[in-house]
């Protein structure tokens, strides 16, 4: 949408400055624009494994990046689809292609390391992580609040810290837990006294606002377009599924309930069911990538 108010301000100002016949020089700035605008924009168009795009265009299309179809879907005036990066994916230049292979948009995946987190705990939580049983049940209520997602953004803004306090886990570290290389983490933690007030990182619909069994008290919100926001670990939950939030309202308290060792917020960002680097939402909105 920005985009277009840039590109429409510019045929503003050069049907001001034209001084031929006004219909000509309109004309000429229409063609000029239409050949300018490209199908498919990718942004950013530099990126990082574990991060995440966001392809656009004024048309319907689908587009393939690393074997895979995405079909954009219909957004406020436009067609936009967040895609997940996949940590594994090797450093280069991929095509990012429409379906009729009419246009091709190039992104480039820099090289990047993650660190690895040695965390030990007692046997006991240990043994937590066994109980499969209770995490496939976790899973499927997840699953569900994350199997659909309102086709227009709610947001329009960068996103929000969620929390006040020390980050003490950076996103894409790679756990291992008493010696086992357990998964990856996907989110980022941050430490602070119990109690202290989570916000809404940015305005969406609570989708669940459930008790865990690993994440304990957990709250998933819908931001639109398949992004969502994952917060863990609550001591309080301060909202109910289905209703609707805005950026910086508190939806609950830290605490350290479920698979945790201390207080502290487990917050994540998902496209779908993927965890993505939140970063890039904090840096700037989505719709502004470059
Ligand atoms: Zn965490």
């Amino acid at each position: 949408m920005f985009q277009s108010m840039v590109s429409l301000m510019t045929v503003v100002a050069l049907t001001l400055t034209g001084t031929t016949a006004y219909s000509h020089v309109l004309e000429g700035v229409y063609a000029t624009v239409e050949k300018q605008q490209p199908s498919i924009s990718v942004t950013p168009a530099r990126t990082y494994p574990g991060d995440v795009i966001l392809v656009r265009s004024k048309q319907p299309q689908t587009v393939t990046l690393f074997s895979r179809s995405y079909r954009l879907q219909p957004s406020s005036n436009e067609y936009a689809r967040f895609i997940p990066i996949p940590f594994d994916v090797k450093p280069g230049d991929y095509n990012v292609q429409s379906a009729d292979k009419k246009f091709t948009a190039t992104l480039t995946i820099l090289p990047k390391s993650f660190a690895v987190d040695k965390l030990t705990v007692s046997k006991q939580m240990n043994a937590m992580r066994q109980d499969t049983a209770r995490i496939n049940a976790d899973q499927q209520k997840i699953n569900a609040a994350r199997a659909s997602s309102r086709p227009t953004p709610y947001f329009s803004e960068p996103f929000t810290m969620p929390a006040n306090g020390t980050l003490t886990t950076p996103y894409g570290y790679q756990r291992v837990v008493n010696g086992v290389p357990a998964n990856r983490h996907a989110a980022i933690d941050i430490a602070n006294k119990t109690g202290t007030p989570i916000w809404a990182s940015n305005h969406g619909k609570v989708v669940l606002a459930d008790s865990l069994y690993l994440t304990g008290n957990t709250i998933i919100i819908d931001h639109g377009l398949n992004v969502f926001s994952i917060y863990a670990h609550l001591s309080k939950l301060a909202v109910a599924t289905g209703q609707e939030v805005k950026q910086g309202q508190v939806i609950g308290l830290m605490g350290t309930t479920g698979f945790s060792t201390g207080p502290h917020l487990h917050y994540g960002m998902l496209i779908g069911n993927t965890y993505v680097n939140p970063q890039p939402f904090f840096d700037a909105s989505p719709f502004l990538w470059k």
